[in-house]
């Protein structure tokens, strides 16, 4: 995709620093990291989200990812990572190329990714019915 930012950087027209590629994958630092180290892993086929990519491809996806989110701990010093997507422009997605975000985590750096709310009576079997009916369960 000649317009897609990420498809620029997997072809080296965008400056990047990358972490990591192989034949399905590349992974680079996110320029604007909510901690250092901050890695983004996308497929090199473009695809916007998840339900356009196949489930060969998200397991070379999730591979990667499983690797590198322990090498980003190894080397910032993280005792932990966030793993996530933000799947669609309402959940966030900006940069329209599927990506995961392998966020380095430390011991009290209050980052919150979100706010609960508890459901009202009745309401958590009503919604898990709702889902299970979709997902064809
Ligand atoms: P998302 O909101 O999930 O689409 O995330 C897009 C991410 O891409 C954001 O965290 C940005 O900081 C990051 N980003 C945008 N432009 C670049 C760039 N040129 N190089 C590296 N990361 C970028
Ligand atoms: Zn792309």
């Amino acid at each position: 995709m000649a317009d897609c930012l990420f498809c620029n950087i997997r072809d080296g027209k965008i400056p990047s620093v990358t972490v990591y590629e192989d034949a399905y994958v590349f992974a680079f630092l996110d320029s604007n990291p909510v901690n250092p180290g901050h890695t983004l892993v996308a497929p090199k086929i473009h695809c916007r989200r998840m339900s356009e990519t196949d489930n060969a491809m998200l397991a070379q996806l999730v591979a990667a990812a499983k690797k590198l989110g322990d090498a980003v701990c190894a080397a910032m010093g993280a005792s932990a990572y966030n793993f996530m997507t933000n799947n669609g422009a309402d959940a966030g997605q900006v940069v329209m190329h599927l990506h995961f975000h392998l966020i380095p985590r430390f011991s009290g750096d209050g980052h919150r990714m979100w706010k609960g709310t508890p459901y009202a009576e009745g309401e958590m079997e009503k919604i898990g019915k709702m889902i299970k009916k979709t997902v064809g369960v």
